[in-house]
């Protein structure tokens, strides 16, 4: 929507699994907005994550509950159900069309997300037109070494790589310390920490 002073809304999409969010993913998009100048930055939890067939992922209800408590704080940040509610696999295409389709013409979408996930941009349906429908942002995370072969063949003016300093949490090393009884104090928010006792998430049958 165009703001009052009509010009157009910058709008942040970040895609992820968020299982479970934390605080790697709040810095990321807060770091992008400020960049970008981004009115506003709408997470989207995946739906059925094809990519990641290979381990069970927490239902998309207590996937998008923790995105809720994890961004309610920040007026900026809001939560789409588009791709938990999209039977089937979650392609960036669909997501992106579905937020364009929910928010109007008058929005310039950046499609926020890891470079590594970038990287696999050529392998993703409707490539060709996925740059139509918004610019990209590759984060990377200190200390993941990446090879991003596919990224060079881009179009440049589509594709911005920006350092997220410091915080090389992921989701899977949060999981792991669940499941080790270690705590995740202060690298998912508190509210998620309660959110993940509360669910008994991630935890094993050797975790007891
Ligand atoms: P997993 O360990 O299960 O793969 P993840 O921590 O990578 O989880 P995702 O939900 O897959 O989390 O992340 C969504 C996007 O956010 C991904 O493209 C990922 O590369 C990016 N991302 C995750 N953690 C960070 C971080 N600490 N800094 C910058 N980007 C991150
Ligand atoms: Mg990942």
């Amino acid at each position: 929507q165009p703001g009052s002073n009509g010009k157009r809304h910058r709008l942040g999409v970040m895609g992820g699994t968020f299982d479970p969010i934390h605080h790697g993913h709040l810095v990321a998009a807060s770091e992008v907005a400020g960049r970008f100048a981004l009115d506003e930055v709408v997470f989207v939890p995946t739906g059925q994550p094809w990519q990641k067939a290979d381990r069970d992922v927490s239902a998309a209800e207590d996937r998008y509950l923790m995105t809720v408590i994890a961004t309610a704080s920040n007026p900026r940040f809001s939560v789409s159900r588009v791709d938990i509610e999209r039977p089937g696999d979650t392609y960036t295409y669909d997501t992106l069309r579905d937020i364009r389709e929910e928010r109007g013409d008058d929005v310039d979408l950046y499609f926020i997300t890891g470079a590594d996930a970038l990287d696999q941009i050529l392998t993703w349906r409707n490539a060709d037109q996925l740059f139509d429908l918004a610019h990209f942002v590759g984060c990377t995370r200190p200390g993941v070494e990446i090879d991003t072969p596919n990224i060079a063949q881009l179009p440049k003016e589509r594709v911005t790589l920006l350092e997220i300093p410091a915080l090389s949490i992921s989701s899977t090393a949060c999981r792991r310390r669940v499941a080790e009884l270690d705590p995740v104090w202060y690298l998912v928010p508190d509210g998620v920490v309660q959110y993940i006792a509360k669910r008994g998430l991630y935890l094993t049958p050797e975790s007891l």
